[in-house]
């Protein structure tokens, strides 16, 4: 029987890689649903290529089922995902608009292959509650993560006491504070060795990408922050590795190819040939080193998010969401980032983030925060 699929953020970088593997594999899904924000066009070409398939905007307005998008609107994407009735959603929102949508899906009983790290950084605990309730599977998307998940599967939670999570270390790698003072949008977007949408290239640049997976990965596989170790891997080929009590380290390889993760979700337990991921050793090499806290500020306070646990995560992403934004409009520069994230975290922000209304109070209450400092740069 055909898996109904429902594709979240259809028109992005993983939602096109999504609907990818549904042309590949005609004959294993069934797309229910596609939704997008602001790319209209995009959106109705996905509609002509899957005639039926109910089509949701969530930023834009129109005529509800007059010009062929079934749904408008923040409201009517979550009742498109209500009413889809899909077995399994990819969401492959950007930032923290992700987090409703994935609860809607559990909500409808729907497992979700989470891109969105987002989701779990803002309400992991309370997303797992609910999923656990709804007896729904969370199944990580995010390359790091999708190796950690399967790994941890293979080996037993209970064996493993290390994870090392990978990180390209983004195309300021090599760069002096002095020079990271002047790099520009297009430089950060510039990403060497995936290609991705804009607010990720850019957390990938300053590593608050790396430290929203560090925050991620203490989520989902129940981990606590010091026993992560992020590793600069400039190859993108291990895409994370765990160590077991006994000293093995297992790792997980391949060409760095979203479909591969998303694939893996989708089909899961089962595993699928695939036509991309191959990996030719010969002329390969592989180098690890440490990242810099000093030069790439937003990991060390990401870590320190996690240490604190409850509403920091939170905090964190919310400032960066309002820094990147900010930094994409040229009104602040590449260092100021940072600057913003540890302003608004030095704020008292405990608490609990079980409850919906709070982590959203909390969020906007972050942002507000946040925007007083950058009146003041
Ligand atoms: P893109 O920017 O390429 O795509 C984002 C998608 O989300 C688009 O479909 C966009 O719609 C939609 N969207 C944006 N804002 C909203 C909103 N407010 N409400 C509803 N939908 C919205 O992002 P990516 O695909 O790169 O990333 C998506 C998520 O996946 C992120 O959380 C990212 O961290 C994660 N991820 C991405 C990876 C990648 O390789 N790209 C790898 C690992 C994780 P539209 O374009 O129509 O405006
Ligand atoms: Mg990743």
């Amino acid at each position: 029987m055909k898996k109904k699929l429902a594709v979240l953020g259809a028109t992005g970088s993983i939602g096109k890689n999504t609907v990818d593997i549904i042309r590949q594999n005609p004959d294993d899904f069934e797309p229910v649903l596609f939704t997008g924000n602001t790319d209209r066009e995009a959106l109705l070409r996905l509609g002509r290529e899957f005639p039926g398939v109910p089509l949701a905007l969530s930023g834009g307005m129109g005529k509800a089922g007059v010009d062929g998008i079934a749904y408008y609107g923040k409201a009517g994407l979550l009742r498109a995902v209500a009413e889809c009735g899909a077995d399994i959603a990819v969401n492959g929102i950007a930032g923290s608009a992700g987090l409703e949508p994935s609860l809607a899906a559990i909500e409808a009983g729907c497992d979700v292959a989470l891109a969105n790290k987002e989701t779990v950084v803002m309400a992991g605990p309370l997303v797992f509650e609910r999923a656990g309730e709804k007896k729904v599977n969370i199944l990580p998307v995010d390359s790091e993560h999708s190796a950690i998940f399967h790994l941890i599967n293979a080996y037993g939670r209970e064996n493993v006491d290390r994870v090392f999570l990978t990180a390209s270390g983004g195309p300021f790698r090599t760069l002096s504070t002095e020079d990271l003072a002047l790099v520009g949008v297009r430089d950060a977007l510039a990403h060497p060795t995936w290609k991705m949408g804009a607010k990720i290239s850019l957390d990938s640049a300053t590593l608050a990408n790396k430290g929203l997976e560090v925050i991620e990965a203490c989520r989902l596989f129940n981990m606590e922050p010091e026993d992560i170790t992020v590793l600069i891997h400039p190859q993108s080929i291990v895409h994370s590795m765990i160590r077991l009590r006994n000293n093995a380290v297992y790792a997980q390889l391949s060409q760095p190819d979203m479909r591969l993760p998303i694939q893996e979700a989708l089909y899961r337990p089962e595993t699928r040939p695939s036509p991309f991921g191959a990996l030719d050793f010969r002329g390969l090499s592989l180098e690890f080193a440490e990242p810099d806290g000093e030069r790439f500020p937003m990991l060390p306070l990401a870590y320190e998010a996690a240490k604190r646990g409850g509403l920091y995560p939170l905090v964190y992403n919310a400032a960066n969401e309002i820094a990147a934004e900010t930094f994409f409009r040229e009104k602040i520069h590449f260092l100021d980032i940072a600057r913003i994230v540890r302003y608004v975290m030095e704020k008292d922000w405990q608490g609990s983030c079980l409850n919906l209304e709070t982590i959203l109070k909390t969020d906007r209450e972050a942002r507000r925060i946040a925007f007083t400092l950058i009146g003041d740069i």
